[in-house]
């Protein structure tokens, strides 16, 4: 009896350690059903960039780590979503071209369509971030949450900041909190807008900055949002990338003193259709500057004036709106370039393109 007895217990322990073992698993799947799905579509930089020196923070090679790898690097990302990756490029951010950018954001636009999609997280280079940042969110026609991040010290280096960078990224792009502000940047705990957030320092790891307009918020262990963007975004702009085949051609002018009108008669031969000029002060022109502005506008093209102050507003002036002559509002000149390409694709009025910079 007693030996049946434990012979009859045997196989029903057995079944009641399967049964927990199953229970386990459906559990862990529900939580794995319970987090959010993350796509990381990955384009280089940085944060992929690795060197033999663990002390090497400025002669490394960018976009040396693959999606896969930066992943793996962060076992703590499966706590808090179901992530996973695509390599769009793996390029430093100073090659990041028309082309790679439209790819990019093509891919950020379908997949952000998609059920199964909750967040996206973007890896790029911190050099030319804060224009693709702001174009994606001129361009994505979604509310869901859309991060773009990247890290000032390389992978390999000894307190690299891509790992808590990543992570944090991944936590804003699952939040609900998160869905309806635009693209944000999120690096060194901060949360900032596409639209004010901008490189301030060549190598420090605080160097993204929303100077005049702050960030929307912080991350301290938790998300702690304080500030909605102001200017539209996303949703309720007039450009869609689902719908934008190419981006034409617009070049920056810097003003310096005894700048001259030659850049103009340069860019206008290179095939540009609208050229920022980067005055100083408050948008400020030379005489000189300004006759290569002229013959750029009698061929078509549209000039806006920016700042190379990279703060404050360029305020309208009516002498220069008479000539036709835009202001960038307080979008800084490579912004500025972003715009003003995705204006052109739509209209050449200057009333219309100037109205997109009062807005956006
Ligand atoms: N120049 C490289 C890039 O923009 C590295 C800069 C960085 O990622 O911090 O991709």
């Amino acid at each position: 009896m007693i030996t049946g007895c434990a012979g009859a217990n045997e196989p029903l322990n057995e079944t009641r350690a399967e049964a927990k073992a199953e229970n386990a698993a459906a559990k862990s799947d529900q939580k794995q059903k319970n987090l959010p799905n993350i796509r990381m579509l990955a384009t280089g930089g940085t944060i992929a960039g690795a060197d033999k020196s663990k002390t090497s923070t400025t002669n490394y090679k960018a976009g040396a780590v693959g999606v896969d790898a930066l992943i793996e690097a962060v076992p703590e990302l499966q706590d808090i979503a179901n992530i996973s990756g695509e390599q769009i490029a793996n390029i430093g951010s100073q090659n990041m071209t028309n082309q790679t950018l439209l790819k990019l954001s093509k891919r950020a636009g379908e997949l952000l369509a998609s059920d199964d999609v909750d967040g996206i997280v973007v890896t790029h280079g911190t050099d030319t971030l804060e224009e693709t940042a702001y174009f994606l969110n001129l361009v994505i026609k979604s509310d869901k949450p859309l991060v773009i991040v990247g890290s000032m010290r390389p992978s390999t280096a000894i307190g690299a900041d891509g790992p808590s960078n990543l992570y944090n990224a991944v936590k804003v792009a699952g939040s609900k909190e998160a869905k309806g502000k635009g693209a944000l940047v999120v690096m060194n705990d901060r949360i900032a807008s596409a639209r004010y957030v901008t490189k301030t320092n060549t190598t420090t790891p605080d160097t993204f900055k929303s100077e005049e307009m702050g960030n929307l918020g912080v991350i301290a262990n938790d998300i702690y949002f304080f500030n909605d963007i102001a200017k539209k975004h996303t949703k309720e702009t007039d450009f869609d990338i689902a719908k934008i085949a190419r981006l034409p051609q617009v070049d920056i002018i810097y003003g310096y003193q005894s700048d001259g009108r030659y850049l103009f008669d340069a860019a206008v031969k290179a095939g540009a259709k609208g050229i920022i000029y980067a005055g100083s002060g408050n948008g400020s022109i030379s005489d000189e500057a300004k006759k290569g502005a002229a013959a750029a506008m009698k061929k078509g093209l549209a000039v806006v004036r920016s700042s190379r102050t990279k703060n404050g507003v360029v305020t309208p002036n009516p002498e220069l709106e008479k000539a036709k002559l835009l202001a960038s509002n307080s979008l800084n000149p490579e912004k500025a370039r972003i715009l003003l390409m995705l204006a052109l694709t739509k209209t050449n009025d200057p009333q219309k393109i100037q109205t997109y910079f009062n807005e956006y």
